[in-house]
């Protein structure tokens, strides 16, 4: 899968610098969740690393890395010696991943960053959760970002760069990267082997974003989730039973998240239809009052199944009654709309 498509500008605009030999030491690459971000920043840095860009010609020799030399063997099998990733620790005592990237990691970083390279005069340091450096943290990246060593290139990656401290974004080179364009996911969807049956699904789901949808790659994930689609065609009147089935079934194997955003996508179109109807009694605001209230009930319970991921990691809760649950109210909330239409 190109690390690349649906990022060229930034890609162009990393090549134009390379080959002027004037490449800016540090860029902050930000942009929505699940875009490929990260899978970009390692393409650009093997890129930088690759020997026949390090060691070539000269300006128009720079090329996409080559996939073949010693220097892009080793960034392929993740051992090469001047590329240095830094990401969240593990935990093992509350077995999940650190809240923050801790100072230390950060001073390992600007130490790796002052050597010169082992293979070449090059290195590169990728930060991938560069919004989880605390205050202190990013201080001490900021003496890095001041005094750069000749060679070293520092890749930043966050969603949002108003985490980072202005200090720290003034001395980045910012590059937005956006969600991807329908035709570009759909390529990419298909180079992840979703089939063509679950492809309107991923398209609508993933809204630009693959990472979103990456379980669809597996096709009991992607059959489950389109049976679970099926269950609310008719969702003032879906059958509780099959649904309950369907999550006893499913919900140990199906992201949480995307047996979320399915429901929501099959119940979109009965939400459009009430607020179309609520939008025509505008013209008589008497009746228009309650099915209004009845429809922001509804809506709060579509927010409460949008947080049940969140909810039942939280509080540990059992996840299917939890869901099923989450799920009777919003019929409810539905079928009142009707009723006061
Ligand atoms: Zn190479």
């Amino acid at each position: 899968m190109s690390a690349v498509l649906g990022h060229d500008e930034t890609y162009r605009r990393f090549h134009r610098q390379m080959a002027s030999g004037r490449l800016h030491h540090a860029w902050l690459l930000y942009g929505p969740e699940g875009i490929g971000k990260r899978m970009l920043a390692r393409s650009l840095a093997a890129d930088y690393l690759c020997r026949k860009n390090s060691q070539g010609n000269g300006v128009d020799d720079i090329k996409a890395a080559c996939g073949v030399c010693h220097d892009c063997r080793m960034m392929a099998a993740g051992s090469h010696p001047d590329f240095l990733l830094i990401e969240r620790e593990f935990d093992e005592k509350n077995k999940r991943l650190k809240r923050d990237v801790h100072i230390g990691q950060v001073r390992n970083l600007l130490g790796f960053l002052s050597l010169s390279g082992a293979e070449s005069a090059r290195r590169v340091a990728l930060i991938g959760e560069a919004g989880r450096m605390n205050t202190q943290t990013a201080n001490a990246m900021l003496k890095g970002l001041e005094e750069p060593a000749a060679g070293s290139l520092l890749l930043l990656v966050c969603e949002d760069a108003l985490l980072l401290p202005a200090t720290v974004r003034s001395r980045c080179l910012l590059q937005y990267l956006s969600p991807l364009p329908e035709a570009v996911m759909r390529k990419l969807l298909s180079e992840m082997q979703v089939s063509e049956q679950a492809m309107p699904l991923a398209l609508r789901l993933s809204d630009g974003q693959p990472g979103r949808v990456m379980a669809l790659t597996d096709v009991d994930v992607a059959e489950a989730l389109l049976s679970w689609h099926g269950l609310f065609a008719a969702p003032e009147s879906f059958d509780v039973g099959k649904v309950q089935q369907w999550i006893v079934r499913h919900v140990a194997h199906v992201p949480h998240g995307l047996i979320v955003d399915t429901l929501l996508d099959a119940l979109k179109p009965a939400f459009m239809a009430q607020s179309d109807t609520l939008c025509a009694e505008f013209s008589s605001p008497d009746a228009a009052i309650p099915a209004m209230q009845c429809f922001d009930a509804a809506l709060d319970a579509a927010r409460n199944l949008a947080a049940w991921p969140a909810e039942v990691r939280r509080r540990t809760l059992r996840p299917t009654p939890t869901l099923l649950a989450h799920i009777l109210s919003l019929r409810i909330a539905l079928r009142d709309i009707k009723k006061a239409a």
